[in-house]
């Protein structure tokens, strides 16, 4: 491939390249919707993970207050049957004051442990938290029976799970009375203290209990709906925040996009501008190298025979004379004339003397067949042949062929008094160039040949010896 093609081909692909790279100007387009989409993907993922934290968080914030609750609530009971109900049963009784659950109705009486712990339950149950307690057993004295028994699933399977293993917690969130709830129990154990009393009273549903029975159920309702509303509003003030956020970033992303989308373009124009200029530039550049090689061709060529000119001798005989003399070979040069040539061209035109010389050199040329053998015309009707690492015997047997060459053209020359036809005369010498010696008398002694091969009636070869 010349080196212009293969230019051209270089910005051919150069070109498909970068019609190829607009194709990242979509995804640049589109990149918008892929970050729109991973923003939306993110802000889900967040409300979602949030969601799950803050629920759980409001959960286990719940059980920890129910347990709280509970503590309090039992520690109340029993320090009020302590401190309080054993003493009145001890001493106030011989004073007439009654514990029962009907105390409210009667003068004297103070209410039974359990009535005081419902009570404080369903006052805590109206207020503000919405907490509330329940106090039930399969057992309930005869006037709790509508609100102390087993009366929902929950209570069931509390009842159930604390009675085989009561020091453990039974808790659910499930609806209750139309609101998300943790129900919290507890197993309520019949204590030293209090043990006379349910096996004796005349009420009691059951007179055999012994302490550490399990004997009812403490549950504390605690609704987290409220909690649960509030976080979720708090989480999505923060999704919005969040949105807001990624909106604007997404603004910002996508203006520095076309911005930059901007400046690749035009940094692609530019290279393509830049690619054809150079592509230019290489081309002129490849122009201009083939001109000067043709001058330099046409400075060192005969215009009218096509071979070497006289400059391309004077070169060729000052680099074979130091290649001769540094390799110490001998360098022949024969000089070569046309005979009566004055008279040729008198007679048959200077045009006809122009196709003869011609006809000459393009003849003698193919004689001349190695490489370090050099044809010039010299000047005139004058031609030379430079024969490099050739002695006298092999230049002689070369300036015959020539010379017999020429003859057999057998070019018309009815004027000339050495044949009928054109004939030249060559002078040969040959020199073994050293320190001392120039070429110069290698070209004087050949024209001294030339001229000895002329006085000796032309068209053959005198050979003068320098050494
Ligand atoms: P000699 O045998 O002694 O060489 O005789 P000659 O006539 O060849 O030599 P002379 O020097 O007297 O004449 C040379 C002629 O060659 C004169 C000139 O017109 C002719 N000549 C030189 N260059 C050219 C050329 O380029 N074309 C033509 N047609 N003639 C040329
Ligand atoms: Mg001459
Ligand atoms: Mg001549």
């Amino acid at each position: 491939m010349s080196s212009k093609a293969a230019i051209y081909d270089d910005l051919q692909q150069f070109t498909t390249q970068q019609k190829k790279n607009s194709g990242f100007d979509t995804v640049v387009k589109n990149s918008t919707f892929y970050l729109s989409v991973l923003f939306g993907l993110t802000a889900i993922i967040i409300y979602f993970y949030l969601t799950a934290l803050a629920n759980t968080q409001v959960r286990e914030t719940a059980i920890k207050n129910a347990q709280v609750y509970l503590h309090a609530l039992a520690e109340f009971r029993s320090l009020y049957t302590s401190e309080v109900v054993v003493k009145v049963k001890n001493h106030g009784t011989s004073h007439g004051i009654e514990i029962t659950h009907d105390y409210k109705d009667k003068k004297d009486a103070i209410p039974l442990p359990a009535t005081l712990s419902m009570m404080l339950g369903s006052r805590l149950g109206g207020s503000e938290s919405g907490v509330s307690s329940r106090l039930y057993s399969p057992y309930p004295f005869p006037w709790r029976v509508a609100d102390q028994g087993l009366n929902d699933d929950f209570s069931r399977q509390a009842w159930q799970a604390l009675q085989s293993d009561p020091g453990r917690s039974y808790y659910s969130f499930e609806m209750y009375k139309g609101k998300m709830s943790l129900r919290y129990a507890r197993a309520d154990i019949m204590t030293p203290s209090c043990i006379g009393c349910h096996n004796s009273h005349a009420d009691s549903p059951k007179d055999d209990w012994k302490a550490g029975d399990v004997r009812g159920v403490l549950e504390i309702i605690t609704p987290i709906d409220s909690d649960i509303g509030s976080v979720n509003t708090m989480i999505q003030h923060t999704l919005l925040l969040l949105i807001l956020i990624l909106f604007l970033a997404l603004v910002g992303i996508r203006s520095v996009m076309r911005k930059l989308n901007v400046r690749s373009l035009e940094a692609r124009q530019l290279a393509v501008q830049a690619a054809e200029i150079n592509h230019k530039l290489e081309l002129e550049v490849s122009y201009r190298k083939e001109a000067q090689q043709k001058l330099l061709e046409m400075s060192l060529t005969d215009g009218l025979t096509g071979i070497a000119n006289r400059r391309k001798f004077d070169q060729e005989l000052l680099a074979e004379w130091r290649r001769a003399k540094r390799d110490g070979t001998y360098l022949s040069l024969i000089m070569l004339d046309v005979d009566e040539f004055k008279a040729y061209n008198d007679n048959y035109g200077h045009q006809s003397g122009d196709g003869v010389l011609s006809s000459l050199a393009t003849a003698i040329s193919a004689k001349v067949q190695r490489i370090t053998d050099h044809f010039c015309r010299y000047g005139g009707e004058e031609f030379v042949l430079l024969l490099a690492n050739t002695p006298s015997c092999e230049a002689q047997k070369l300036a015959e062929k020539v010379r017999v060459c020429a003859e057999q053209l057998a070019l018309e020359h009815n004027y000339s008094t050495t044949a009928k036809v054109v004939t030249i005369s060559l002078g040969l010498a040959t020199l073994q160039p050293a320190e001392g010696k120039s070429y110069d008398e290698l070209v004087k002694a050949a024209d001294v040949a030339l001229y000895a091969a002329k006085d000796a009636g032309r068209n053959r070869l005198a050979v003068h010896q320098v050494d």
